[in-house]
């Protein structure tokens, strides 16, 4: 579904990415993990399309993604949904006009169908009460159940999260990791920038460990968490557990 070769990144003297490579097959649900600052953000990003790696190249699904033909590149980042920590809603807008806009904008659905498509996601993820409320009187937990029912909107052949509860408090972290779960049983192909390691473990299939802008360490899950290979994912997770 996603392959990336060799992607780098720099900002300024910065090197963000550093020749990071990653297969992402239909259905699994890659979680990226590493400390602050390692490029977990950057790769997401580059991934997505909203950052241009300065080396390297991605595809969707077997299709190039190529800056330089912004027609298809926008078509080819209109298949992937991306989560933010800060949730990126319109505050303007109500609940179901954040879930409507793109439907309508960029994949032309009539305004009834991208309703009924929008008041079904909010459906799935127990919102449809909050459908003409705005994001300012909703929790941190109901905004980001609010995004991720937009993204869906968008049927999305790949879900893209970058710490989607890292902004919440503890309370309203399990209600978005439900949500996530219930998504990732489904079916839908995943990436996941997580400090969530019980997600993590129980619901990835594959965890990739960054530092410093490389890629350290990649094995399943289980084998990440009960024994990892590099010294510097050891001393990770002790630190995090
Ligand atoms: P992570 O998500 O793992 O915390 P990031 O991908 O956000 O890491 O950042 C990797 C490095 O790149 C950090 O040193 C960060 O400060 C830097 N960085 C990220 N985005 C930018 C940017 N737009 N401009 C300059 N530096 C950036
Ligand atoms: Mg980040």
């Amino acid at each position: 579904m996603i392959k990336a070769e060799h992607l780098s990144k720099n900002f300024g003297k910065l090197h963000a990415l550093n020749d990071v490579s990653l297969e992402v097959k239909k259905g699994e649900v890659v979680c990226l993990i590493g400390p602050s600052g390692s490029g977990k953000s950057t790769f997401l990003r580059c991934i997505h399309g909203l950052e241009v790696p300065d080396q390297g190249t991605r595809y969707l699904d077997g299709e190039r993604m190529d800056p330089s033909d912004p027609k298809k590149y926008r078509e080819l980042r209109s298949r992937m949904g991306f989560v933010f920590q800060h949730f990126n809603l319109f505050p303007n807008k109500t609940v179901l006009d954040n879930c409507v806009l793109a439907q309508v904008s960029v994949l032309k659905r009539s305004e009834d169908e991208a309703k009924k498509i929008a008041l079904d996601y909010l459906t799935k993820v127990g919102l449809l009460d909050k459908k003409d409320s705005y994001p300012n009187a909703l929790s941190g937990g109901q905004k980001q159940r609010v995004a991720i029912a937009r993204a869906l909107c968008m049927e999305p052949e790949i879900m893209l999260f970058d710490e989607p509860t890292s902004a919440l408090d503890p309370e309203m972290i399990k209600e978005v990791l439900e949500v996530m779960k219930e998504l990732a049983n489904q079916g839908m192909t995943m990436i996941v920038v997580t400090h969530e390691m019980g997600f993590a473990r129980k619901v990835g299939s594959r965890v990739v460990f960054l530092e410093a802008g490389k890629v350290i360490e990649e094995s399943d899950a289980e084998t990440f968490f009960t024994n990892p290979k590099s010294e510097r994912a050891k001393d990770f997770l002790s630190k995090v557990f």
